[in-house]
């Protein structure tokens, strides 16, 4: 939508200028289905009386302004999303009442009508700008105030917002109007309202610094998958560890979790109301790493309670720290508070490599982005904002040490409560506990991009022991800098069939070369590890011995954690095409049924399936392939009945049939014909297999049909269309093509069809997409919106067209596009992958 920039000068010029007082916001959300009414009366004060500002606002319809009791129009007032503000007083009211519009992208007031059931729900989504979709605000996070909303709705729903939901007031033919208490100062950003007829169940947690109503509300068609008692279980532990170590009471009275649909990310922080995706309630079984990961969304958005939300940046610019603490904090609760106190593995072995992947593509950044826009906001906020931060935070408290650097956050949420500082007011107070410098740690860390990577450097004496050895650390052209390590080292031998730690050290990294005299004269053990215990945020490479070690013994690990150090180094060096992906494939297959962390048996088949489509030799890929698809049914059969390890082989191996027996076997395990004790045939399994024999040619329209007139969920219609994207004809596609470019393809359907659309295997299908991608990028934005646009250019362009021509076409295309910046940039990042791959497959040829 053009006009909806704000710059970051242009902010600082409003927050010199203005304090925001109050707002008082009346919504009426019985005006029609596709508008609703907004009023908002905003009272400010204004520093020098005489000048002029303005607000925001994003509506297709303003019906009046009043500023001080004098009627501005609004064919001039209101341009390009902005009501210009002149003559300003000492204080001020404004008072504008408009048309605002329900959207179906998941920004600004979300509509969605239950198939299953015709009910209606409603749910805001507004970081970064998009509260002025909704109501009229100072759109910027450092113009803090305090919030009242009175919502006008049918009287059988159920109104949420960030202050507790009051009784509502009768107001004939069936609507009522809730009139909310005044909120905390917050951000317009964390503000919401969430509206229809959603379910709730309540109870309470009962503190250390007093009582917090807790409310969970979701859709009524998924009211008996809500796992209440187990999401109130983690509420609660996450409240006891969060008001403990913070030393800060809870700030904002209730606390509600709200399970939404079409929902675009995971959740969102707003204050006293958070809003998940509602994907978090299966219906189906899942495995521990859904749970795992669900615990970590729910305590990631509890964390931004105090940081975030409590203290608020300044501008975007902090965004990365905003989201790299939450993510920090999440982990560090689960593993401390839950049951999921492994929940680094899982870091290590899912979230921080798509961090170390995000790093290594031509779109890296800065942690600590040069926000200058909202425009830049939306480019550099990624992976490298939450993942890379996240690990850089665990770098830094390895750095000060937990205790100091705890010291100071208690400090800050003391000084700031409220308030927006910047990350140097952060970083002065976490010196002053630890005593360290850290404004050069902070420069080479979050001001400059790229990852290192980190290697053992040695030489032995003929007893076996190391006559030398150093750490040799290096960068990537692009990305030069070195920096400073916190870095474990272990030493592991095998002891009755077992690896086991013999000794670990730390030490301070720094430069290309970190001699470790501690190790001269000590045995050369089976399997030296660096970065033990995942300090560090660099890339690992593992010696010739080491290697061979890990291939043959990497199940027996005692410990997680250094198993999921030694398969991202062995992941990493296949995509660097620095092991043959034919031996990735074996590693894999000889050593996931023994894994016992749940997010590696999850992701670790995911990333290998990419692998033998995409980084293996073509001429090896159809042995490759065989292999592969009779490795994990031989894994589903052996996995334990009704285990994680059976559910994700058993989906694995429904992504890798292709022979005809394979194929057979997933029409068997539809219609009853072949049973594998404990798999469960549930909604979810059965759109896998349906999806996989549509993906095959197999299974067509009528099947799918079929399944749908069993399944009439949204889940269901969202599934179909994946499956019905992932047919080969030249038919499915354009009507999947059609689908992803059309607006009125709700969000969530629009990203299933985005991800099954483009299969590796339909290439010949598939040869018109890249050019009608590369056509349709440079309007994207523009028809979709920005997120489903995003996820359409992230996720939506065909790979399996990887190859020499269609590399040379893109750096054509990037060169001479005049496409917008958020299209180059994905692009950017598929033509990397390409590249990537073919190294790969290069390697794996040799
Ligand atoms: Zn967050």
């Amino acid at each position: 939508m053009p006009g909806t920039n704000l710059t970051r000068d242009e902010a600082a010029t409003r927050a010199a200028l203005l304090d925001v007082t109050s707002y008082d916001v009346a919504l009426d959300l019985t005006t029609g289905d596709t508008t609703f009414a907004s009023v908002t009366t905003l009272e400010f004060t204004c520093r020098e009386p005489g000048s002029s500002t303005f607000a925001d606002l994003v509506a297709p319809t303003v019906r009046d302004i009043t500023l001080n009791g004098r009627t501005l129009d609004p064919a001039t007032a209101y341009v390009d999303s902005r009501i210009a503000l002149d003559d300003l007083e000492a204080t001020n009211t404004l008072v504008v009442t408009a048309d605002c519009a329900y959207s179906n992208t998941g920004e600004g007031l979300h509509r969605f009508v239950d198939p299953v059931d015709d009910r209606v729900y409603l749910y805001s989504q507004f970081e970064v700008p998009d509260a002025r979709r909704v109501f009229t605000t100072f759109e910027q996070p450092d113009l803090k105030s305090v919030f009242t909303f009175t919502v006008t709705a049918p009287s059988h729903w159920v109104v949420v917002s960030n202050a507790p939901t009051p009784e509502p007031t009768p107001a004939g033919d069936g609507v009522a109007v809730w009139s909310f208490p005044t909120t905390k100062r917050m951000s317009t950003y964390i503000t919401a309202i969430v509206a229809g007829e959603y379910h709730g169940e309540f109870d309470t947690y009962d503190g250390k610094f007093g009582t917090i109503p807790l409310g969970h509300y979701c859709r009524q068609s998924l009211k008996e998958h809500m796992d209440t008692a187990e999401l109130v279980k983690l509420t609660k532990q996450s409240f006891e560890f969060f008001e403990e170590q913070f030393d800060y009471p809870y700030p904002f009275g209730k606390y509600d979790q709200l399970y939404v649909p079409e929902y675009n990310a995971g959740a969102m922080e707003n204050a006293g109301c958070v809003t998940l995706r509602d994907e978090y309630l299966p219906r189906s079984r899942q495995p521990r790493s859904f749970f795992e990961f669900r615990a970590s969304v729910i305590t990631h958005e509890m964390a931004h309670m105090w940081f975030g939300d409590l203290v608020t940046m300044k501008w975007w610019d902090d965004l990365w720290l905003n989201e790299s603490f939450a993510e920090w904090a999440c982990y560090w609760c689960e593993a401390n508070a839950t049951e999921f106190d492994d929940a680094w593995t899982g870091f290590a072995n899912a979230r921080k490599q798509t961090g170390y992947r995000a790093d290594q593509l031509p779109s890296t950044h800065p942690i600590a982005a040069d926000n200058v826009d909202l425009h830049a906001v939306e480019v550099n906020f990624d992976m490298i904002t939450y993942a890379k931060g996240a690990s850089v935070l665990k770098q830094l408290v390895a750095w000060v040490g937990i205790e100091p650097f705890l010291e100071g956050l208690r400090t800050y949420f003391k000084d700031w409560e409220y308030g927006n500082p910047e990350f140097k007011d952060l970083l002065a107070t976490l010196e002053k506990a630890s005593g360290r410098e850290l404004d050069s740690w902070a420069q080479e860390w979050l001001q400059t991009a790229g990852v290192n990577t980190l290697a053992p450097a040695f030489e032995l004496a003929e007893d076996g022991t190391y006559s030398s050895f150093a750490v040799a650390q290096s960068a990537h052209p692009d990305w030069p800098t070195l920096r400073r390590h916190r870095l474990g080292i272990g030493l592991y031998d095998d002891v009755d069939g077992r690896l086991v730690r013999r000794d670990y050290l730390e030490i301070d990294v720094e430069g290309d070369r970190t001699e470790v005299p501690e190790l001269v004269r000590v045995k050369q053990p089976a399997l030296l590890l660096l970065n033990d215990e995942d300090h560090a945020y660099a890339k690992i490479r593992l010696d010739e011995r080491s290697l061979a070690t890990a291939i043959s013994d990497l199940s027996t690990f005692e410990d997680s954690l250094p198993r999921a150090i030694v398969w991202g180094a062995a992941w990493d060096m296949t995509r660097d095409g620095e092991m043959r992906t034919r031996d990735w494939v074996d590693l894999v297959l000889a050593n996931i049924g023994q894994e016992s962390d749940a997010w590696a048996v999850t992701r670790i088949p995911a990333s290998t399936a990419l692998a033998v489509s995409f980084y293996s030799d073509p001429a090896h890929r159809p042995e490759l392939k065989a292999t592969w698809e009779a490795g994990l049914r031989e894994l589903m059969l052996a996995a334990e009945p009704g285990s994680d390890h059976q559910l994700t082989f058993a989906r694995s191996f429904a992504g890798a049939a292709h022979s005809d027996a394979a194929l057979d076997d997933l029409i068997h395990l539809l219609d009853g014909s072949f049973t594998v004790e404990g798999l469960a045939m549930d909604q979810d399994m059965r759109w896998v297999l349906i999806t996989a024999l549509a993906k095959s040619g197999r299974f067509g329209d009528a099947e799918i049909d079929a399944e749908l007139e069993v399944d009439k969920t949204i889940s269901g219609k969202e599934q179909a269309a994946a499956a019905r994207a992932s047919q080969p004809t030249a038919e499915a596609k354009e009507a999947a093509w059609a689908a992803i470019v059309d607006p009125t393809t709700p969000n969530e359907t629009s990203r299933e069809i985005a991800f099954s659309i483009f299969r590796f295997g339909q290439e010949d299908v598939l040869e018109p997409y890249l050019e009608k991608f590369l056509t349709a990028s440079e309007t994207l934005v523009d028809v979709l919106g920005f997120h489903k646009a995003s996820t359409v250019l992230e996720y939506g362009f065909p790979r399996p067209l990887g190859s020499e021509a269609t590399l040379a076409r893109l750096d054509e295309w990037l060169a001479t596009s005049d496409a917008p910046k958020q299209a180059k940039r994905y692009i950017g990042e598929a033509r990397a992958e390409i590249a990537r791959a073919l190294t790969a497959q290069a390697y794996d040829a040799s």
